[in-house]
């Protein structure tokens, strides 16, 4: 049973007549199948058979028009929509946890224009990321973003959870990377911001909806940045004695105006699993993986450079083996949501960011914090920027039972937050808020920061349809009526 209780019969019939049988379903297969997107603790539950809650309707538009169409029947009889485009998402954020409509993106995949002149690509929401990239490379040119999602995520996901790619350090983060959008507003209404390189038209309202995971509009299109794919690639591989030496020497390349394709650093437990099947690494060391990717004049200058600070800092080479190895097989890596490990396993990773300042106190912290429950954990840092960088700490563990493992799955959420909030970070660097993080955005932005997000919802979206319960938003509409088997961490 939802927890929302429309007519479903009628509102099918309704949007079926408006935009085709064919693109509308209530079918329990259905339903089941977009009961879950790839939250690690939404596969545990599924793995013990709870398939509750699901939506009533699943919707895939074909264009613009049908979604509107579709809004302002949800909006009327106040029905939940949650927006869905490659459904990878690990935070909950596509569940619909107050049953009502899916809106699914994914026949919404056209590529509407290339221009080379101004070096940008106009695409629809549901194109997955692998098909454009495919479409690109073809005709020299990429956007750089390449997430190790990118054969099931899409575009509209993209931007909506502000996602960040594996060669971010070059390429910039998601948001960096859209130039313009499309939103169809709760109303109905069509928002369409302007494609120019940069304005100074008061604050940014493409920005506002990039990372509102479907919270404030729908992204229909969007018009992103493109580059010319790069001459040369070159991969390489150093083994620090420990993990400041290893920090170190990255902040270096960023000091001597370096832009990296890719600066993977690996924590001493992750050095083992990475480099195992090359070296038995010393205790303490850490593994830093870089590629060099630019015109081949550029990429020998970065060579010699990094080279240089590397052995500076008592750095031993490890040759392009070990980098070159991760790349070819980035995709075969089992992703903890891609599997169920079975009753009493958990794990998950928490993804968040700092500034130098702070970046090695918050993993140290993370981890003790982490550690203590009784998990296993493994760290690596891949995403830097000239002022800062982010950890992605993996962990595993087990208990008695599949109940007592969401419980201990929470805790370990908790207190790991708890640390990286203390510590100064970001508590999501690229993987979003979803239902799992939502508890900590009010800790996140501050009671200010927060009720200015409330009151923004409140305007848009009145009626709280638009993904409810999401992000921590829309209370005020409608209090949280979400099951508590879809509620994820515990509150901080
Ligand atoms: C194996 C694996 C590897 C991953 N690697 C990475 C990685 O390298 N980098 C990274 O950033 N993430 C990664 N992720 C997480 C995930 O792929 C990203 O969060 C991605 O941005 C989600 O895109 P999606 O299209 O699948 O979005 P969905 O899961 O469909 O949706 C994500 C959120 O956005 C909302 N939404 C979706 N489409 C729209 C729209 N058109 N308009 C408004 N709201 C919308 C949804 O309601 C939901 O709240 C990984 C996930 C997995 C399973």
């Amino acid at each position: 049973m939802s927890s929302t209780s429309f007519n479903v019969r009628r509102v099918r019939r309704e949007i079926e007549h408006l935009i085709g049988g064919d693109n509308v379903s209530d079918a329990e297969i259905d339903r089941v199948c977009y009961s879950r997107d790839a939250w690690p603790l939404r596969l545990m539950q599924l793995g013990r058979l709870v398939t509750k809650p699901r939506p009533d309707l699943i919707v895939w538009p074909t264009t613009v028009e049908h979604i509107q169409h579709v809004l302002r029947i949800a909006n009327a009889e106040h029905i939940p929509v949650t927006p869905v485009s490659g459904g990878s998402g690990v935070c909950g954020g596509a569940l619909p946890t107050r049953g009502g409509i899916i809106l699914d993106l994914k026949r919404m995949n056209r590529i509407c224009g290339l221009d080379e002149e101004s070096y940008t690509v106009t695409v629809e929401a549901g194109l997955l990321g692998y098909e454009l990239e495919q479409y690109l490379s073809v005709r020299g040119y990429t956007t750089g973003h390449a997430p190790s999602s990118i054969f099931s995520s899409a575009v509209g996901g993209f931007a909506a959870a502000r996602s960040a790619g594996v060669l971010s350090s070059k390429y910039g983060k998601f948001e960096e990377i859209v130039v313009s959008l499309e939103v169809v507003l709760p109303n109905g209404e069509l928002l369409r911001t302007k494609t120019v390189p940069r304005s100074s038209m008061g604050p940014d309202l493409k920005q506002l909806f990039i990372g509102s995971e479907g919270t404030f509009g729908i992204i229909t299109e969007l018009t992103l940045r493109i580059c010319p794919l790069p001459e040369s690639t070159q991969f390489a591989s150093f083994l620090f004695p420990d993990l400041h030496t290893g920090m170190e020497a990255v902040i270096r390349f960023f000091r001597r105006d370096l832009r990296l394709a890719l600066i993977r650093l690996y924590d001493e437990n992750e050095t083992r699993f990475v480099l195992g099947r090359f070296k038995s690494p010393p205790e303490g060391a850490c593994v830093l993986n870089l590629i060099y990717s630019a015109t081949k004049k550029l990429v020998s200058l970065e060579r010699r450079t990094v080279t240089r600070i590397c052995e500076a800092a008592g750095a031993e080479p490890l040759g392009p083996k070990p980098s070159k190895h991760w790349w070819d097989n980035r995709f075969d890596l089992y992703y903890p949501s891609s599997i169920n490990l079975g009753p009493g396993m958990l794990y998950d990773v928490l993804d968040v960011a700092a500034s130098y300042a702070n970046l090695e106190t918050m993993y140290w912290r993370m981890r003790e914090a982490m550690e203590k429950l009784g998990v296993s954990t493994m760290s690596h840092f891949s995403h830097f920027y000239p002022d800062g960088g982010n950890i992605y700490v993996i962990f595993i563990g087990h208990a008695g039972s599949s109940e007592e493992a969401e419980a201990k799955y929470s805790r370990v959420w908790k207190v790991g937050l708890e640390a990286a909030h203390r510590a100064g970070g970001t508590l999501s660097h690229q993987h979003g808020v979803g239902l799992l993080k939502a508890p900590w955005m009010p800790v996140e932005h501050g009671p200010v920061g927060f009720a200015l997000l409330e009151a923004i919802k409140q305007y848009l979206d009145p009626h709280n349809i638009l993904n409810p319960g999401k992000l921590g938003l829309g209370s005020k509409a409608s209090p949280s009526t979400d099951t508590p088997t879809a509620q994820g961490g515990d509150s901080p």
